[in-house]
């Protein structure tokens, strides 16, 4: 029997949100389905590099990044890369991007997203026991490695604001590092530590995972694209799919990079770009660091995972349609190697694998949860950027309390659609 005050909602995208927020909405006692126009996992979820970060309190648009922009751009190797004939569309986001990038903002970004990311380990903790998948989850801590002593004071800011948030940071010398992690090129000779984060050992199979149990405890899957919404005098009578409507008495739009449609049917108009970022993984290599481990100069991680060793990062800003360039995964085999120097110099086409996903980026790195505007029935949680895999399991305890009429337990208003009007 149904709890009193439970009702029939739906979950628009089975990526690690919208099942994170579809575990917590049934946990409360209400009938949930999920839409999905693909498979659960196989969008941005899927390729990641796995890490739950609550330290990752630092926005993108940091003050002063946009200077590194034109040496990125024309370093082959360099973390960012731009479609030129995309550079009209993207260009509206790309001067919110940088506006958003005072000191003044980038504190308040991360105060603000410092109580979403933070607890993420504890908030998925319950998800991942009942599903019967904590081996796939690890608190090991995440290391930052610098080829210069120098290295993390031209990332000061980014330092100060996770101290300021109550990150514990650990600081090891180049012997110190050797010993933490013997893999690691000679060439890194600062690391910074942070113990309280931890990582997925396979993104893909963790969604998975809470989807089944997910679906063992009453939740429906619904293989369809959601199109738009019936309102009645402001409230939700239905979703308009590709499989018909599906009545409901309220949404959440979880659809990732692809959301930007659904906000705007409602009169919310969010500038959401896809930041496109690759992966490469090595099966079975000769060496693996033993938690994951960002190069702090290079923008990408290496992260140790069941099926191998993973490399993920760079940005490429070239819109959704845009078929992957795979160079930009490949680079990252040929900066693997600069970290890893253990691994070997080529590899059969059957030991290498590679990857495109589109991160949902909005221009001050804040996710958008929250009410839309033409009724309450409608909630926004999509546009985590580089942090959705760590900002889904709260992000899912937050849409539950709007959908209960709960206060949520953090501040969501510097998330609210409303900011971009
Ligand atoms: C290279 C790379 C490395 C990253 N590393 C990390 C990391 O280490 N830690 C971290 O926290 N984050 C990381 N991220 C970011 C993270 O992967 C994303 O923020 C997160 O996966 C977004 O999850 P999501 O559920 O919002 O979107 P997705 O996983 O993309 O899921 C959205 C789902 O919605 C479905 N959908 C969309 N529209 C509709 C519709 N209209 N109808 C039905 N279904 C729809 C899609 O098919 C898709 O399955 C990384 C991203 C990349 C690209």
């Amino acid at each position: 029997m149904a709890a009193i005050g439970a009702k029939r909602l739906a979950v628009i995208g089975a990526g690690m949100v919208g099942v994170c927020a579809a575990s917590w909405l049934q946990r409360d006692g209400h009938s949930v389905f999920l839409i999905e126009a693909s498979a659960p996992g196989r969008g941005a979820s899927l390729g990641n590099a796995g890490c739950f970060n609550g330290s990752s309190v630092t926005p993108v648009a940091m003050p002063g990044v946009i200077r590194n922009v034109p040496r990125w751009l024309f370093d082959p190797l360099g973390p960012l890369s731009l479609r030129w004939s995309y550079l009209p569309a993207i260009a509206p986001w790309l001067l919110r991007f940088a506006r958003a990038g005072t000191p003044e903002k980038v504190r308040a970004q991360a105060r603000a997203l410092r109580p979403l990311v933070g607890p993420s380990l504890e908030a998925l903790k319950p998800l991942v026991s009942a599903a019967g998948a904590e081996h796939l989850v690890h608190r090991l801590g995440h290391l930052y490695v610098y080829r210069s002593a120098a290295g993390p004071e031209k990332d000061r800011l980014a330092w100060d604001l996770r101290r300021e948030n109550g990150v514990q940071v650990e600081e090891f010398d180049a012997d110190e590092l050797r010993q933490l992690e013997p893999a690691l090129s000679r060439d890194f000779v600062r690391g910074l530590l942070v113990r309280e984060n931890g990582h997925t050992s396979d993104p893909l199979a963790l969604v998975e995972r809470l989807v089944e149990h997910f679906l063992r405890s009453g939740g429906e899957l619904v293989h369809a694209e959601a199109r738009g919404f019936r309102l009645e005098s402001r409230r939700l009578a239905a979703i308009d799919t590709s499989a018909g409507e599906l009545p409901a008495d309220a949404a959440i739009v979880c659809g990732g990079a692809y959301s930007k449609p659904l906000a705007a049917v409602l009169g919310d108009k969010v500038p959401l770009e896809t930041e496109r970022g690759y992966h490469l993984m090595v099966r079975d290599p000769e060496v693996m660091p033993h938690i994951p481990t960002a190069d702090a100069d290079g923008k990408f991680v290496a992260t140790p995972m069941d099926t191998g060793l993973r490399f993920a990062g760079t940005v490429e800003l070239a819109g959704l349609a845009a078929p992957p360039d795979w160079r930009r995964a490949r680079i990252l085999l040929e900066l693997g190697r600069r970290m890893l120097p253990g691994l070997a110099a080529s590899y059969p086409q059957e030991r290498i694998s590679v990857w495109m996903g589109h991160r949902p980026s909005l221009p001050d790195s804040l996710p958008v949860i929250g009410p839309s505007r033409a009724t309450p029935d409608v909630i926004y949680a999509f546009g985590h950027g580089h942090v959705g895999m760590t900002a889904a399991p709260m992000t899912g305890k937050l849409v539950t309390d709007l959908v209960a009429g709960r206060r949520p337990a953090i501040d969501i208003a510097p998330f609210t659609a409303r900011r971009f009007a």
